[in-house]
């Protein structure tokens, strides 16, 4: 079987004719695995995105890792020579503040690293191992032993409120995958039995708290993602046009055995900037 035949057993859209990809409004990118790898960015991210600029296309970043703030991320972004702003940025703590802020949560115990703290206590929060209202867990890349066991204990206090960033179960880097924060609570329910209300990829609002607003409908977006259960599954669930990108988690065995299919699959993003430098 030569690829194009591949392609056509194993996706939705069965002429994976690019060109498509190039007619939207909306471009949504997903970070890790998609436009870099840890700290390698792939090969003509920053052409694309000066096209997308010229072109007056509307484009997002969204990323469920949740291990750094905002300003850490557009600091990493800014490294890379991405000229990015805030508004560009949908990260999976984004929606969990907004949930803990229309709650009225204040003393908040959160499984995060030192980056993500200072997002929360920017925002007003305070971070507490005394009598909080609520256990956040996130990617606490500075995770110990003892946080783990405070944790544990909260869990089995009664109905205790228990909210994830994300819940994906492990994070590609340049040297293998690394436990994320799917792994931690997958820890925690070893112990305790409970699993995390969850904000961030698959969940469509990720998406749809941004495209809404703009009145533009989904099949005039697209999302890119190396992630079958998040970034695709959201992009499906949103009615987003998908494509997956084949350079991070995501295998072509892996597609063919799921139940979701893409409508495109690239070998990697750099085949978008080759797509609309043919135009
Ligand atoms: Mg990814």
């Amino acid at each position: 079987m030569n690829l194009k035949e591949l392609l056509k057993s194993i996706m939705d859209n069965t002429t994976n004719n690019l060109v498509e990809l190039t007619t939207k409004q909306v471009y949504f990118f997903d970070l890790d695995g998609t436009l870099y790898l840890g700290n390698k960015l792939f090969k003509g991210v920053p052409e694309l995105i000066e096209l997308l600029n010229k072109l007056e296309k509307k484009f997002y970043f969204l990323s469920n890792n949740s291990s750094k703030s905002t300003d850490d991320y557009l600091k990493k972004l800014n490294k890379f020579n991405l000229r990015i702003n805030r508004d560009n940025l949908i990260l999976s703590q984004h929606p969990t503040i907004e949930f803990l802020k229309k709650n009225n949560y204040k003393k908040i115990f959160l499984l995060g690293t030192q980056s993500l703290k200072n997002e929360f206590k920017n925002e007003g929060f305070e971070l507490t191992e005394e009598e909080p209202q609520i256990l956040v867990l996130a990617f606490d890349q500075e995770l110990t032993y003892e946080r783990l066991m405070k944790a544990a204990y909260l869990l089995q206090k009664k109905d205790f409120p228990y909210i994830a960033t994300h819940l994906d179960n492990r994070c590609p880097t340049e040297n293998g995958y690394i436990p994320d924060a799917g792994g931690i609570a997958a820890l925690l329910y070893k112990a305790t039995e409970r699993m995390p209300k969850v904000f961030g990829k698959p969940n469509k609002e990720m998406l749809l708290f941004k495209l809404n607003p703009l009145g533009i409908s989904p099949k005039n977006a697209v999302i890119f993602g190396d992630r079958l259960y998040t970034d695709i599954k959201m992009g499906k669930e949103a009615e987003v046009i998908t494509c997956c990108v084949l350079s991070g988690e995501i295998t072509m065995d892996m597609i063919k055995n799921s139940n979701l299919k893409p409508d495109f699959i690239i070998s990697g993003i750099w085949e978008l900037l080759n797509e609309f430098k043919k135009l």
